[in-house]
């Protein structure tokens, strides 16, 4: 089977590939394709207001590749902030987005915040287009707190600032197994597979 992942961020990519391959035996072998790779060059412009509408923009944008297209739209809502950054996570200090650039404006806004107010949660909205038209979608979340400085050197985004209780590291702490056992795009992700493969296999009976 071939699945456009509908992003040009590499690293979402990469988590969302691993989280795909623990289904290939119940789906067979699974060929992920980027944006890239069905000749879609274009970023696609995010103008939903909130994370699911922004999931399904970029699904069907892949989805236009004539392939099943999977994409997630994910953020940081800080408590402190009424859910700021949110939707415009990536481009929160402006464009191009930078993430040196998106976490200094963060810590800025949460200067004078106290250490007991600085919660909030990454949110991931998973969505999936079929080429006739069906679509899914999941969302799901992952609850942290925004530290003072940073911590780790792996992951993306706000990562080296996300600091996840449970394990008492950063998310930028994490190794990529760890990351993809809790975080909120591989809760997002699980939930989204077991409607997927069913709905596959339907799909894949009629053709
Ligand atoms: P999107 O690619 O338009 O969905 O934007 C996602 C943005 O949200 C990223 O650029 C990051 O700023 C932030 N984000 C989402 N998921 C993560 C994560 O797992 N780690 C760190 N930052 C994330």
């Amino acid at each position: 089977m071939k699945i456009v992942l509908a992003s040009h961020n590499k690293k979402k990519i990469n988590e969302l590939r691993v989280l795909l391959s623990e289904y290939s035996e119940r789906l067979g072998e699974i060929t992920v394709l980027s944006m890239e790779d069905v000749g879609l060059y274009d970023e696609v412009e995010e103008t939903g207001t909130t994370f699911a509408e922004n999931a399904l923009i970029k699904a069907k944008a892949g989805a236009e590749s004539g392939f099943i297209a999977i994409a997630d739209d994910s953020g940081l809502a800080v408590d402190a902030l009424n859910g700021a950054p949110g939707v415009y996570s990536a481009r929160f200090a402006g464009e191009p987005c930078d993430d040196d650039k998106n976490n200094a404006l963060l810590l800025k806004k949460l200067e004078d915040v106290p250490d007991e107010k600085r919660t909030g949660r990454y949110v991931s909205s998973i969505a999936c287009v079929f080429p006739d038209g069906r679509v899914l979608m999941t969302e799901d979340s992952c609850e942290g707190i925004i530290l003072r400085a940073p911590r780790g050197n792996g992951g993306f985004g706000y990562d080296p600032y996300f600091y996840f209780e449970d394990f008492n590291k950063t998310f930028a702490e994490l190794t990529l197994e760890e990351k993809n056992s809790i975080s909120h795009r591989a809760k997002a992700f699980r939930k989204f597979a077991e409607s997927f493969v069913k709905t596959w296999e339907t799909y894949y009976a009629e053709q």
